[in-house]
């Protein structure tokens, strides 16, 4: 079955794995913590959105994955990031003490099924600090936590930052100009 050719191929991964492949716990390479790119490299499989002309530079740059296939850490974290924005959005502006109890919950239970593993680490990590604990007391609170946590992430990739007073305009309301 399908799962049981991922795993064959997996076990005949090079001993020298190329740059940016992440291992998982299991000591096999971690499809959601590492980059399609370097991917590819690894099974040395040529991309089907790349040509034989397309230079290396760009041709990394410009790499994703194909339709339909297992997620790599971008595309994982770009739909995470939607979600988790989007949920922020449309949060309450007074939410109960319910709502509080289970927006805190998800972030604690997200945080630890996060399926790329180093970035789930990183980011229970950067909560146990007391500064950067979820604040979820009202809507612009926990919207603007989730732009702080994002950009966090942004830093450590070396990203812009995004400005956090402009969260609702990216995930609500749309740009104001
Ligand atoms: P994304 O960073 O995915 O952003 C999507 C859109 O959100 C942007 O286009 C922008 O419009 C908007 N945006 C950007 N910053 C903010 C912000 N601060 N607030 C509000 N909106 C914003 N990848 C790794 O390689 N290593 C990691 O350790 C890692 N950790 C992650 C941890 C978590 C919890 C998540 C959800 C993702 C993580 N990622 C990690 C993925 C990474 O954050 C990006 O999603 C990925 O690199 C793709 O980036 P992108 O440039 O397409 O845009």
């Amino acid at each position: 079955d399908a799962e049981k050719q991922q795993n064959e191929a997996l076990d005949t991964v090079p001993k020298k794995l190329p740059r940016g492949v992440v291992l998982g716990p299991d000591g096999k390479p971690c499809r959601s913590c590492t980059s399609f790119a370097s991917w590819a490299a690894m099974t040395k499989r040529q991309p089907s959105n790349i040509s034989s002309t397309t230079p290396p530079a760009s041709a990394a740059a410009s790499l994703s994955p194909p339709p339909n296939c297992p997620p790599d850490v971008d595309e994982l974290g770009r739909s995470s990031w939607n979600l988790l924005h989007t949920i922020t959005a449309n949060y309450p502006v007074s939410p109960s003490p319910q709502q509080q109890h289970d927006a805190r919950s998800f972030i604690s239970s997200f945080s630890r099924l996060y399926p790329c593993w180093v970035c789930a680490e990183d980011f229970q990590q950067w909560m146990k600090d007391e500064r950067n604990a979820p604040r979820v007391s009202s809507r612009q609170e926990f919207g603007r936590w989730m732009c702080e946590a994002h950009n966090e992430v942004n830093v450590k990739l070396g990203k812009e930052s995004f400005n956090c007073d402009r969260w609702e305009e990216r995930w609500r309301t749309g740009w104001k100009d």
